[in-house]
């Protein structure tokens, strides 16, 4: 019989081990659909402390941007985001990299820097379609769609 903490870590490493499968920079609800699929009597609530667990040790990294659930992600290396305003979908990006070694700069004011988040903001290329083929035809804008939960789908 398995012991509580064991469980426990079982868990833990099944949330981790499916973070870092993904690159959609999953919210705590979609990453709880999938890590159920591997572990049937895991809890929302569950997987949702496990997340902030591993926050907080530096394992993964939290995006949160004001007014929407957060998102998390299994790349912890510094590494830009841009967030498409139309469906919401998060993605990697190349950004510019700032230098921060002096640790002060000149409009920081009283600061000591010691990290930024860059995250643009965008149009991704499923809504762009979208909106070229509605727009055509002289539609509504498109809903927010599903295409951001594609990994849901069998
Ligand atoms: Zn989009
Ligand atoms: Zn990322």
């Amino acid at each position: 019989m398995e012991t509580h903490s064991q469980r426990n870590t079982q868990q833990r490493q099944a949330v981790l081990e499916e973070l870092r499968k993904l690159t959609s920079h999953p919210t705590a609800a979609t990453l709880y659909e999938i890590v159920r699929r591997r572990l049937p009597k895991i809890s929302l609530g569950t997987v949702y402390r496990n997340l902030e667990l591993l926050t907080r040790l530096g394992t993964i990294q939290k995006l949160e941007v004001g007014g929407e659930e957060a998102r998390y992600d299994g790349n912890v290396q510094r590494h830009g985001h841009v967030r498409c305003v139309k469906c919401g979908r998060v993605d990697d990006i190349d950004a510019p990299s700032l230098d921060l070694s002096g640790g002060t700069a000149n409009d920081s004011g009283a600061y000591q820097l010691l990290d930024y988040r860059i995250q643009f903001l965008g149009i991704c290329p499923q809504c762009r379609a979208g909106a070229r083929n509605t727009g055509s035809l002289g539609k509504a804008p498109v809903e927010p769609d599903e295409t951001a939960n594609d990994s849901l789908q069998p």
